[in-house]
């Protein structure tokens, strides 16, 4: 059994200990384990931001946006490594919802005879809501994948939903609430074998697992920047699309900021060469700054070591899971083997809300819920540590030993 003496000798041999320090990180305050829902503020982007707000905002104003207004290509260009992308494959502006709506738009545009649109029922709400929404703008159909939960979508289900009136397949890669990885180059080969396009959302995966979209054979990707990428509230997402699809494909949204000749002011629309043509409007300056912060730190720390500490931590979650949860009634909604893991663990409980409430309010811990039962604890290797993960353990088991948490339920005295 692991001991706290054990998980401290842990903090103390990580190699990427000393990225905690580049985290704002206040005296004294809960133990975090939200960063999958939004990462912690990185000291660099406090600095970043403060000299763009006072010094460019401030003092140059609309000089400023000589620098400003490539933004989204050159934070993509930083991002692309990470992803296994060119550095011309990748932009980065606007929500993942809109991002996604843009894509799966243009293929529809781009393959009349293709209307029908697949997606995993357990996708992440957004995703299906914008299939669903352009499903029924265009006459199109949305095809939902009833999959495991747990598990994600597997290559067999994937070939189940597929013929040959399906023009895109839109999936997440590490699933939102299990955590499971999906097979990125096996389903994306069995969608082309379809003729259909395969979309990819990154989101729960990057900035903490390693990806290759090329060696995959994606055609497209979206994901956010506010998750383990640390990029804040709000910050932009990122949109990809192969280099050989990129003149194929049209923006449905037509806006100036994706116009060839931006400045001409010219009479009609124009779609501007490369991934350009998938701006719309004015960039959002400060997001785009944080995110590009918060992406030069992961790409500091490498992602080889990022995955490894993401692995042993969750990996000791589990051996706790089994010794101190499990016996105590708790379910595990995450696939076991490591590569089958992003960097969360589900733990099931029907009293999950009140134990989630009465983490934060008595235990000390920033846990988040997903009903009905779903209680997440991630891990965000740049910032966690080893103690951290075993104390969160033992507050949930001290938690349901003493029944402490009942009070937290709806209508509990404490709400
Ligand atoms: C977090 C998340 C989103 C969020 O989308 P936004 O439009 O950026 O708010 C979308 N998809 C998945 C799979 C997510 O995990």
């Amino acid at each position: 059994m692991t001991t706290r003496a054990d998980a401290q000798a842990l903090d103390r041999a990580d190699p990427l200990g000393e990225f905690r320090d580049r985290f704002v990180i206040p005296e004294g305050g809960p133990i975090y384990l939200d960063g999958n829902s939004l990462g912690r503020l990185p000291r660099a982007t406090a600095e970043t931001l403060r000299r763009l707000v006072e010094d460019d905002w401030g003092g140059r104003l609309v000089e400023a946006w000589e620098e400003w207004i490539d933004l989204p290509q050159r934070v993509g260009a930083r991002l692309a490594p990470l992803l296994g992308a060119a550095a011309d494959e990748v932009i980065v502006a606007d929500s993942t919802s809109a991002n996604l709506h843009r894509l799966a738009g243009a293929v529809l545009d781009a393959y009349p005879d293709r209307r029908t649109l697949v997606t995993d029922a357990a996708n992440f709400p957004t995703d299906r809501y914008v299939l669903a929404g352009l499903a029924a703008e265009r006459g199109g159909e949305l095809r939902l994948i009833d999959g495991d939960p747990v598990a994600g979508p597997q290559v067999e289900a994937v070939a189940a939903a597929l013929d040959d009136g399906v023009g895109l397949v839109c999936l997440s890669h590490a699933a939102y609430r299990s955590a499971a990885l999906a097979d990125l180059g096996a389903i994306t080969a069995v969608v082309h074998a379809h003729g259909a396009l395969m979309l990819w959302d990154l989101s729960h995966s990057v900035g903490v697992v390693p990806i290759d979209l090329a060696a995959a054979g994606a055609d497209l990707a979206v994901g956010c920047t506010y998750k383990y990428l640390n990029g804040g509230p709000g910050s932009p997402a990122f949109l990809y699309v192969r280099r050989d699809l990129q003149e194929r494909l049209r923006n449905p949204l037509w806006g100036w900021f994706g116009h060839a000749d931006q400045f001409a002011f010219e009479a009609g629309f124009r779609p501007a060469p490369g991934l350009t043509r998938f701006l719309v409007g004015s960039i959002p300056v400060l997001g785009l700054t944080a995110a590009g912060a918060g992406i030069d730190l992961v790409a500091e720390a490498g992602l080889p070591a990022v995955r490894a500490k993401s692995l042993a931590a969750t990996g000791m979650m589990l051996a706790l899971y089994d010794d101190r949860l499990a016996p105590l009634g708790v379910g595990l909604g995450t696939p076991r083997p490591a590569e089958r893991r992003g960097s969360h663990l589900a733990l099931l409980h029907p009293e999950g809300l009140a134990l989630s409430r009465w983490l934060r309010a008595e235990g000390g811990v920033v846990a988040d819920f997903r009903p009905p039962d779903t209680l997440r604890l991630a891990v965000s290797p740049l910032y966690t540590t080893y103690t951290e993960v075993w104390d969160a353990v033992e507050a949930l088991a001290t938690a349901l030993e003493s029944g402490a948490y009942r009070g937290y339920a709806p209508g509990g005295r404490v709400t």
